[in-house]
């Protein structure tokens, strides 16, 4: 098994610039290969265009060169092979940077378009200086770590704010920056164990919020941390503080207040203007940091707990889209339901679930992820029948048919963890329900 552990780096001023420039390196790679491969996939499959003159598609032949030989399909591998034999001739520079910077871009690419092929992903996009995230990859023959240290080849020993969490052989790395702090996600291969859930029979349902992070079956809360709220608070200080400093650049270059910036508009960024720009960086990182906590104590909480735990398969992706509809289509109540929607991901459901899923795997929890169609809010989890109408500001509710009283979300927990424990005793179920997508087992039983 492969896991990762995720360390601060402290580096010196001549270490982080060699950060940035393996950084540029990586992005520059990425970004040539991302525009080879346009280039090279549309002469081998000509575009198609509609009688508008708008691209519709790729045509789907089999490509031959002029000799009638096959052009073979664009790939990492060979994008790299022309990239390596122009870099001496063109980028001299990178060679100051170890050689797998400049290589795994193109493994990187190929699985992106792999994955985008499958319709798992999105197209992968070029990557644009201070908008992508900075990192850089590292193969495990160019790092040594020995406690605090980890040695980099062509630069030499950088600190770690930790020991290494776990014992086994390095795979490999990689360094990235947020929020102007470096730090090394060393990916480390350990003996797979079966371990042994010592409640193996112990279930919990949770139900994630927005104001309460997580409801458990069992009545309990898990609130939003409260310093979450204080550096929102302050976040958004910063930012009006910002936009009031671009107006104030903006007349000052000659821009009607409140109007866009016209193109090749040159904005002075003034030293105040930075300072409040760098503010605004460390407080999305301060943030990240207390939600990153927050959520690692729930994982690692609810799987020690708990030898089953049962969670919605809330899309968070497909949330934020519903709300808005389409042409035909349009949405109800969108800024109402996008401010939810924007809430939900805050929490970071993706993150959680993704905590639980390799936490589980290490105490031996089974997980059971139910299908988000599933009515958890209204259905009560005492007699089962379905209510047909629950608004979002409900928060306590007494159910009609047997009188059981109900805090919104812990009753939705308990739901959860029913279904989630029917669907790990009954297989069958499970299937029927990534089948049909929304098969509810209690409305059936209720109806006959
Ligand atoms: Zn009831």
């Amino acid at each position: 098994m492969i896991v990762a552990h995720k360390i601060q780096l402290l580096p010196n001023n001549v270490q982080s610039s060699f950060f940035s420039q393996a950084c540029g390196v990586a992005r520059h790679t990425w970004n040539w290969a991302y525009r080879e491969w346009e280039r090279q996939s549309r002469n081998r499959n000509p575009i198609i265009i509609d009688n508008y003159g708008d691209v519709v598609g790729y045509e789907k032949r089999k490509p031959v060169d002029d000799n009638g030989a096959l052009i073979p399909p664009v790939s990492g591998l060979a994008l790299k092979k022309e990239f390596l034999a122009l870099i001496d001739d063109q980028w001299p520079w990178m060679r100051i940077v170890p050689s797998h910077i400049y290589h795994q871009p193109f493994a990187d690419l190929q699985s992106a378009w792999n994955r985008c092929y499958k319709g798992l992903a999105e197209k992968p996009v070029k990557k644009h200086k201070g908008k992508a995230k900075d990192s850089f990859y590292l193969a495990n023959t160019c790092i040594t770590i020995e406690g605090r240290h980890v040695k980099i080849s062509k630069l030499g020993q950088v600190r770690m704010r930790e020991d290494l969490r776990f014992s086994g052989k390095v795979m490999s790395a990689r360094i990235s920056r947020t929020a102007g702090q470096w730090s090394i996600s060393v990916a480390i291969e350990v003996p797979d164990v079966v371990p042994v859930h010592n409640q193996p029979t112990v279930a919990v349902g949770v139900d994630m919020g927005v104001n309460t992070m997580a409801a458990l079956s069992t009545g309990e809360m898990r609130a939003n941390p409260k310093a979450l709220s204080k550096n929102e608070k302050k976040l958004k200080r910063l930012q009006r503080k910002l936009s009031r400093q671009l107006e104030a650049a903006k007349i000052k270059a000659g821009v009607a207040p409140g109007q866009a910036i016209p193109r090749g508009t040159r904005i002075e960024f003034s030293g105040r203007m930075q300072d409040t720009k760098l503010k605004i960086q460390r407080a999305h990182g301060r943030i990240a940091g207390i939600r990153s906590n927050a959520q690692h104590q729930l994982s690692s909480e609810l799987t020690k707990r708990f030898g089953i735990v049962a969670i919605e398969d809330l899309n968070v992706k497909g949330m934020t889209a519903s709300a808005k509809g389409d042409a035909a289509n349009p949405g109800k109540n969108v800024a109402q339901k996008s401010g939810l929607n924007r809430g939900m991901m805050d929490v970071g459901f993706g993150e959680l679930r993704r905590q639980l899923d390799y936490k589980a795997k290490r105490t031996g929890t089974q997980l059971a992820v139910i299908n988000r169609w599933f009515p958890s809010s209204k259905t009560c989890s005492v007699c089962g029948v379905v209510q047909e109408y629950m608004p979002l500001n409900i928060r306590e509710w007494r159910c009609p048919s047997c009188g059981a009283q109900h805090d919104r979300d812990v009753n939705a927990a308990k739901n959860i963890k029913r279904i989630g424990v029917i669907q790990l005793q009954e297989p069958q179920i499970q299937k029927e329900v990534k089948r049909v997508g929304k098969l509810n087992p209690i409305r059936k039983r209720v109806s006959a």
